[in-house]
């Protein structure tokens, strides 16, 4: 993308370090993130200034592992540097464990954490790849949330779902069936899920994914999940509903 008028004098003269990171975007796009950013009630709570010290940078564990600094988030949103900051949002706020070391750190007052969750928040809402990309190992997660109420169930656990364990995966090679149907719960006795969620607090867990806007952000980085997702709700609030109507013909 083209330059824009702001850049500052030494980028002038040094160069724009972020020039050719950006993808075609235009400048009512970048603005348009940034007050998404800016505009947000936590922003001015979180933000306060930024001395460029550094001391975020150096009590953060996650800048111990990777190319990311949360220093240089601070300063491109400090400075308002509209493409460093969609730069940024492409892949390094992915990195940050959301620990809050840095907030409990900064002189300023500053959570450079808060900050890097608000541009995770306005990625998801733009739709932005990187927020795709992150966010698609999640999909059998949020599947088994919907359907079963368990975030895991003991048959995700095996080497296909789980190739990143490397070589440790063969700890959990145990004999999955027969230790669970020796735990003496009937509930429990399956594979297909951690524990049984009962009905009731299955549909309410949708009024409040749908209420706080959950499922819409679902539905912008991922619409075919969302569709499936959908659906199995509407299967469970029949359910609850048929149940209610038992209950009423029964009393
Ligand atoms: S955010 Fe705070 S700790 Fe980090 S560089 Fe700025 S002033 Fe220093
Ligand atoms: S919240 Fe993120 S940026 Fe802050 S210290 Fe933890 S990992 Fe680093």
């Amino acid at each position: 993308m083209g330059h824009h008028n702001t850049s500052t004098r030494v980028q002038k003269h040094i160069g724009d370090p972020t020039e050719g990171l950006v993808d075609e975007v235009s400048y009512e796009v970048l603005e348009e993130i940034f007050q998404d950013i800016q505009g947000d009630l936590r922003f001015d709570h979180e933000l306060n200034g930024c001395l460029n010290c550094g001391i975020c940078t150096a009590t953060c564990p996650a800048a111990h592992y990777y190319d990311f600094s949360p220093r240089e988030i601070v300063q491109l949103l400090w400075t308002e540097n509209l493409e460093g900051i969609y730069d940024a949002m492409q892949e390094k706020i992915w990195s940050c464990a959301q620990c809050y070391t840095c907030a409990a750190r900064c002189p300023f007052g500053n959570s450079p954490g808060g900050l890097i969750m608000l541009m995770r928040e306005t990625a998801i809402k733009h739709g932005m790849e990187s927020a795709k990309a992150v966010l698609r190992p999640f999909s059998r997660v949020m599947l088994k949330l919907i359907s079963t109420g368990n975030q895991l169930s003991p048959d995700m656990i095996n080497p296909d779902h789980f190739a990143d364990w490397g070589p440790n995966i063969c700890k959990i090679d145990a004999p999955l069936k027969l230790l669970r149907q020796a735990i003496p719960m009937p509930t429990l006795n399956t594979i297909k899920t951690a524990w049984e969620t009962n009905l009731k607090t299955s549909v309410e867990l949708y009024t409040i994914w749908e209420d706080t806007g959950v499922l819409d952000q679902l539905e912008t980085i991922d619409e075919n999940l969302f569709d499936v997702i959908v659906d199995i709700m509407e299967e469970k609030r029949d359910d609850w509903d048929d149940y209610l109507e038992e209950l009423e013909e029964e009393g």
